[in-house]
């Protein structure tokens, strides 16, 4: 099979053709940050491949299509207080740590400690100092730091349970693939007004699979 090697720029202006990313703040994070400081060294040539690589302990930093569909759909805002659950290599965290800015924070959850240990690394090589990263099962959310303006999760979700919900403020908004089975999840989005809560959906995605108490096993 051919490689689908592009630069960081073709790869933006493909989303901006595609209508996949409008917001100017998020197509800035993306121009601004380097994907390569978030991968392994053998993969360096492969930074911006429209494919997931492998990072450490058989995970995978997302296809870059993928992270900017979720960063889309989330509608991150300057001074927003954001959790995400599954750190992975920080480069989700790190393009809404940009977004965000000064005024706002990520806070970043990882089961998995030499992953959690690899993100701060890599947050390091780019400055970024708005993102905390969290070495602990995010399936139950963080309570500590709760409520969000946002929630995203970027492993495979059997559900979106209640007290994940109860973590988000009003007006907040949730984003993640959902399934009970791993093979067949669905792009979902929250939205929780007062009492209210509406769900939208947006087609089929792969992704490893949560762990932990509320995760898949
Ligand atoms: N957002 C990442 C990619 C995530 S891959 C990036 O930008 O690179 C999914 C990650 O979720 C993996 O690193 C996996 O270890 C982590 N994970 C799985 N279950 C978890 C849980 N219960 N709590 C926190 N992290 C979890």
């Amino acid at each position: 099979m051919k490689k689908l090697i592009m630069d960081k720029d073709q790869l933006i202006q493909g989303w901006i053709k595609r209508k996949i990313i409008t917001d100017k703040k998020i197509i800035s994070a993306f121009q601004e940050l380097n994907r390569e400081n978030f991968i392994l060294e053998e993969y360096k040539d492969q930074a911006y491949a429209d494919y997931p690589l492998p990072i450490l302990a058989g995970q995978t930093i997302s296809q870059p299509t993928t992270i900017a569909i979720m960063t889309s759909l989330l509608e991150p805002k300057e001074k927003n207080k954001i959790l995400e659950i599954g750190t992975g290599s920080g480069y989700q965290a790190a393009i809404l740590g940009k977004i965000v800015g000064s005024g706002g924070k990520i806070i970043s959850i990882e089961i998995i400690e030499e992953l959690a240990e690899f993100a701060k690394a890599n947050l390091k090589k780019e400055n970024i100092t708005n993102v905390e990263i969290i070495h602990g099962d995010g399936s139950v959310g963080y309570e500590k730091q709760s409520p969000y303006d946002r929630i995203i999760i970027t492993a495979a979700t059997p559900k979106i349970t209640d007290e994940l919900i109860g973590q988000l403020k009003d007006y907040g908004l949730l984003v993640a693939p959902v399934g009970y089975d791993i093979h067949s999840l669905v792009m979902t989005k929250i939205i929780k007004q007062k009492n209210t809560i509406t769900k939208h959906e947006f087609g089929s995605f792969s992704f490893v699979p949560l762990r932990g108490i509320k995760g898949f096993e």
